[in-house]
C-alpha cells in the first residue's frame, strides 16, 4: 500500500492536479483548499459544501494533519499560552502563543527535538527526532487560532529545531501560511531564526521572500561561540555575517541578531564592544535575551546590571537594541523544556 498523500501540506496548483486525477474539477480543489487553510477545518466531515461520496473519497485518498493539543498552559500574569501538540506519530512538540499591542503571535517548532547542539538549549537535548511537515508548521498556528477564537498575525519560527536543517519544508511552510488563498499573514511579519547555517542562508536569500531573518549570534568572537554552538565550528563568523549581508542586500530586510547572555560568559562590556564593531554598518538590531537556565547546564543569567550596562554600551554606539521580554513567566521552562518534562512524564 502506498502512503497517503498529506493533503494539508500540498499548494493549491498541486491540489488541483491531484483532484483532477479523480476526476474532479477545480473549483473543488478551491473549496477544500479554503477549508483546509482559512476555515480550519479538523476534519473532511466539516467540509459541507462536498458531497459524501467526495468526503469518503478524500478520506480514502490523503491523510489529514491535525493536530491534538494535549496540554495548554495559560499564563496568570500576561496571558500567554504554551501548548503541547501530539503529532500524528505520537511525537509531540511545542508552541507559544503570544499577545502584543501590535496582534497576536505565534512562535512555531520545525523540527520534533534538534540535532544543532547549542550548549544552553533544551530542545536539542536528545537530538533530532525528525522534520515537520508543512502541514505540521501550519497547523501549530491553525489550531491556536482556532482555540483562542483570535487573529494571529505575527508567527516566529524559533521554537524547537533548526528551519535550515528543514529548508524545504519550512519554504513550503512559508509560502502556504502567506498565501491570499490560506491565513495570509503578510510575510513581513514572518521571522525565522538561524543558528547559522551558511549555505541555507544563502539559498534564503534567492526565495523572493520578504521575511525577517534572526540569526543567533550569542558571542562576538569565533572562540566565544563555539563554546556554545557547535555549528561556529562549522561556519566562523566572517562567514555567517556576509551571508546576512547578502540576505539584507537582496530583500531589503533589517536583520535581527539575537544575543543571549549568560553570565560571565558572554556578557561583558569588552564583549558589548566587539560586538557592537562586528556589526557596525549592518542594517540590524540586537535582541538580548537573558538566557533562561536549563536543569541539564550550569549557566546562570546575567543579572540586571549586566543586561542594562550591556544594553546601554550598545544603544550609545548607536545600534537599536531590545531585551527580550520574559513573556508567561509563571509558565515558563525555557524553549523544549515544557516537551522534555512531558517526555519524562513529571
Ligand atoms: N534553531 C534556531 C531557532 C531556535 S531557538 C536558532 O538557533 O536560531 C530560538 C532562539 O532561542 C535562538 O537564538 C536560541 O539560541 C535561543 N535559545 C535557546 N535556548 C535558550 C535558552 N535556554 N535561553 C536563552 N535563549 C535560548
Amino acid at each position: 500500500m502506498t502512503e497517503k498523500k498529506d493533503i494539508k501540506s500540498l499548494y493549491l496548483p498541486e491540489l488541483e492536479q491531484e483532484l483532477a486525477l479523480l476526476g474532479e474539477k477545480s473549483f473543488r480543489a478551491k473549496q477544500i483548499y479554503q477549508w483546509l487553510h482559512q476555515k480550519l477545518a479538523a476534519g473532511f466531515d466539516e467540509m459541507s459544501n462536498l458531497s459524501r461520496p467526495l468526503r469518503e473519497k478524500l478520506r480514502e485518498e490523503f491523510e489529514l494533519t491535525c493536530l491534538q493539543a494535549v496540554d495548554v498552559k495559560i499564563s496568570r500574569i500576561d496571558g500567554t499560552r504554551k501548548y503541547l501538540f501530539r503529532l500524528g506519530d505520537g511525537n509531540v512538540i511545542e508552541s507559544v502563543w503570544m499577545k502584543y499591542h501590535h496582534g497576536d503571535s505565534v512562535c512555531i517548532s520545525s523540527q520534533v527535538g534538534c540535532r544543532m547542539g547549542c550548549r544552553f538549549c533544551a530542545s536539542t537535548i536528545d537530538g533530532l527526532e525528525r522534520n515537520l511537515t508543512a502541514s505540521e508548521m501550519l497547523d501549530q498556528i491553525y489550531r491556536i487560532q482556532a482555540d483562542t477564537g483570535e487573529r494571529v498575525s505575527n508567527v516566529v519560527v524559533m521554537g524547537s529545531g533548526e528551519p535550515m536543517d528543514n529548508y524545504d519544508n519550512v519554504i513550503r511552510f512559508i509560502r502556504m501560511i502567506s498565501d491570499e488563498q490560506g491565513l495570509h499573514i503578510s510575510q513581513r511579519n514572518i521571522t525565522v531564526s538561524t543558528c547559522g547555517i551558511v549555505p541555507g542562508i544563502l539559498k534564503f536569500a534567492g526565495e523572493g521572500l520578504s521575511v525577517t531573518l534572526a540569526l543567533s549570534l550569542h558571542a562576538p568572537s569565533d572562540e566565544v561561540r563555539q563554546t556554545l554552538m557547535p555549528i561556529a565550528g562549522r561556519y566562523g563568523l566572517s562567514e555567517v555575517l556576509d551571508a546576512c549581508r547578502q540576505y539584507f542586500e537582496k530583500t531589503g530586510r533589517r536583520l535581527t541578531f539575537e544575543y543571549s547572555l549568560v553570565s560571565g560568559v558572554n556578557d561583558n562590556l569588552d564583549e558589548a564592544r566587539a560586538l557592537a564593531s562586528l556589526i557596525r554598518g549592518m542594517h540590524g538590531h540586537v535582541n538580548l535575551i537573558p538566557v533562561n537556565p536549563i536543569k541539564e547546564r550550569d549557566f546562570v543569567q546575567s543579572d540586571q546590571r549586566a543586561i542594562q550596562a550591556f544594553k546601554n554600551y550598545l544603544e550609545k554606539q548607536g545600534i537599536q537594541v531590545t531585551v527580550r521580554r520574559e513573556m508567561g513567566r509563571d509558565i515558563n521552562g525555557a524553549c523544549g523544556q515544557l516537551r522534555r518534562s512531558f517526555l519524562k512524564g513529571g
